[in-house]
């Protein structure tokens, strides 16, 4: 979505997500019996092995995006915003920014289930469905024309889109994501539906 943000606390933003992405890897690994205990000492390089993982997704992406950075946490709050849950100022959606025109590579597999365009809103957007765990996610602020049309299935690491461009009135180019459980098909996710599109990130089983 389209917001002002003060860009003097991105930094403090993306290192309070990068955290808690590397506490959910640590929980993850525990999971898998791996001590958290032993990883805990080196954060980074805890990080860095997880996301060298086999995986579809190329190398380096963040949340799906080459050399992408977290820009807006999802449920931030943020003044002016105006498309959350009953009006409220809250980001409903988690913001990755990149260059226009870099590609966004699937999550998993999956169909897409919607496509079109909002002046002022998602400008270009696809919808997405990933039937393994019944979950949607909206994709917004797609370059366009980029776009995989409805119908299309996909794996992950396949391309989904591109970053699109701050001609539609974005202060920096990025992919908004935004998911819910459920099919919603070509409808877009209801302001107080939404939930934060890390569940669905976790639960395609990708590393943090
Ligand atoms: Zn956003």
């Amino acid at each position: 979505m389209q917001w002002v943000i003060d860009h003097h606390i991105v930094p403090f933003v993306n290192k309070l997500l990068r955290a808690a992405a590397i506490a959910s890897t640590l929980a993850i690994g525990t999971f898998a019996g791996v001590s958290a205990a032993a990883a805990a000492p080196n954060l980074t390089t805890t990080a860095t092995v997880a996301s060298a993982q086999a995986t579809g997704l190329p190398d380096n992406t963040w949340w799906g995006v080459p050399n992408g950075a977290t820009e807006a946490g999802y449920n931030l709050y943020v003044p002016g915003y105006q498309f959350g849950c009953n009006g409220d100022q809250r980001h409903k959606g988690l913001d990755i920014s990149a260059p226009t025109g870099t590609n966004i590579h699937a999550w998993g597999s999956g169909q897409v289930v919607g496509t079109g365009y909002d002046d002022g809103g998602y400008h270009r957007w696809i919808q997405v469905y990933f039937p393994s765990i019944d979950m949607t996610m909206t994709l917004g602020h797609l370059l366009d024309g980029s776009q995989l049309p409805v119908g299309r299935t996909f794996e992950e690491g396949d391309v989904w889109a591109q970053v699109g461009t701050t001609a539609d009135g974005l202060t920096f180019s990025h992919v908004h994501y935004r998911a819910s459980h459920g099919n919603w098909g070509a409808s877009p996710i209801g302001p107080c539906d939404d939930v934060d599109p890390f569940v669905v990130w976790s639960s395609l089983g990708l590393p943090a």
